[in-house]
């Protein structure tokens, strides 16, 4: 797979030793979560990995040399059964997604390692990673934190119908393939479909809301996308891409510098 992680910031080109040699304390290791599932005719399976290693990668990057911060190799198996039915898809199970990144925070505590992050780019995992977070933290004494997709970026330009359901394989996400791996992207391939409409408002939600309904993506979409990717550009994507790596190194290095009020 591709990666834009810096070499000297990738935690699996360590040795032990090299490892061993790290602060305990202070040094923050980063597990990204994200998926391989369908993207539509036009995005590859990995879409979600390639996003979380682009806007990793290019956070990581801005950080000073000093700050002790590492990522891990992503778990690329998500908790993507709402793509079930579209070949391609490989999903693990809420319980085997939860196993192994409890496994995963287990080998970092045992490590003597003190700071875990859970960076997520996939929607069907986050609500996992919410638990885990708290539960790493109550089980090993983890001190663990979260971030999710692109951390707020304002995504300047975009519509509010897409910002609103532009949940997978639409406009952002395949504007972050454009810029960052244009040659697997099907640009004569898009479809556009929408869950729900703005202008539109039922008391149900497809999620987010006080009422809810769940939902299938082949319920709603035969080509598998929720959005519309027409207006992508590779310069949005650069720029956005750009601003949410912004985020990213800001949030990590609040992480690094995070002092609990009270506890250990
Ligand atoms: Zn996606």
């Amino acid at each position: 797979m591709k990666t834009w992680i810096p070499e000297s910031r990738n935690f699996a080109y360590l040795t032990w030793k090299q490892v061993d040699a790290l602060p305990r304390e202070s040094t923050l290791l980063v597990l990204p979560t994200a998926a391989i599932e369908q993207h539509g005719h036009h995005l590859p399976l990995a879409t979600d990995t390639l996003i979380n290693n682009l806007l990793l990668g290019k956070a990581l990057a801005l950080l000073p040399p000093e700050l002790p911060v590492f990522a891990l190799p992503p778990v690329c198996y998500g908790k993507s059964n709402e793509h079930i039915g579209f070949p391609g898809t490989l999903s693990v199970s809420a319980q085997t997604f939860l196993a192994v990144v409890r496994d995963i925070g287990a080998s970092v505590a045992a490590g003597g390692f003190k700071k875990l992050a859970l960076y997520n780019t996939h929607g069907g995992n986050t609500s996992l990673v919410d638990v885990l977070a708290r539960d790493l933290r109550a089980e090993f004494g983890l001190r663990t934190f979260s971030l999710f997709g692109s951390v707020g970026a304002p995504f300047e330009g975009v519509s509010q119908q897409e910002r609103s359901y532009g949940f997978h394989a639409g406009e952002i996400e395949t504007a972050y393939l454009l810029h960052a791996t244009p040659e697997l992207v099907r640009t004569d391939d898009y479809t556009a479909n929408y869950i729900a409409r703005i202008e539109r408002p039922e008391l149900l939600k497809p999620e987010g809301s006080p009422a809810n309904f769940a939902w299938l993506t082949k319920d709603i979409s035969p080509s598998g996308v929720l959005g519309d990717p027409t207006e992508a550009t590779a310069a949005n994507g650069e720029r956005w891409s750009d601003e949410a790596a912004t985020r990213i190194a800001e949030a990590l290095t609040a992480m690094v510098r995070f002092e609990p009020r009270h506890g250990a």
